[in-house]
């Protein structure tokens, strides 16, 4: 383990697991909602640079219909861990109406963060928008945002790193899920 890691939270295996079977439900869903439609209108994956790229990377596999990926960047937590102001960083280069949207995000806090894109999306005309969240950490959130797929509960307001979580950009590649040793968190 990781020297700066206190406690793993999900492990490697346990990913994959999860991954695997996100990868399916969301199959599952949209091959009953559009069924041959999809094989001219892919899904259109939405990962969140650069916290969902690991997660988005394994759940495109893990899909067994035609899906099509693209990035945003909207800015939330900077080199510390309490929030700052959203706003978009880096918006989409194609059109979206007439899109079916899935947003992949890795954790969601506050909500803030969906509730920015969602009405920004939404104004784009989407067929339709769902979410899928890596992670859902319940305690500090402030906006309401229904989360279609989430990979795992955060019953505890913990701050996590790994699997493309960062802290101050380190940390992303580690392959699993956990948190931080105190003495590694700048105050
Ligand atoms: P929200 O807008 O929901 O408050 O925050 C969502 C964003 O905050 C996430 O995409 C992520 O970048 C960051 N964030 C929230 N909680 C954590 C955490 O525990 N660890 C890390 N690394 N980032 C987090």
């Amino acid at each position: 383990m990781h020297n700066k890691i206190e406690r793993i939270l999900f492990t490697e295996s346990q990913i994959a697991q999860r991954v695997r079977e996100l990868g399916e439900q969301i199959s599952r869903d949209y091959e009953t909602l559009l069924g041959e439609k999809l094989s001219r209108e892919p899904l259109l994956a939405i990962g969140l640079l650069r916290g969902a790229v690991i997660f988005l990377a394994d759940l495109a596999r893990a899909m067994k219909i035609p899906v099509e990926l693209a990035f945003m960047a909207i800015s939330s937590y900077g080199a510390s861990t309490s929030p700052s102001e959203v706003r978009t960083v880096k918006d989409l280069e194609i059109p979206v109406a007439g899109r079916h949207i899935l947003i992949v995000e890795d954790i969601v806090d506050t909500g803030q963060t969906l509730a920015h894109l969602q009405e920004l999306l939404q104004a784009r005309h989407p067929a339709s928008v769902k979410i899928c969240a890596l992670l859902d950490k319940i305690p500090r959130r402030a906006r309401t945002v229904s989360i279609d797929y989430v990979g795992f509960t955060l019953a505890e307001d913990a701050f996590v790193v790994g699997y493309g979580l960062d802290y101050a950009e380190r940390y992303r590649n580690l392959p699993y899920i956990a948190l931080l040793k105190q003495s590694a968190i700048r105050s």
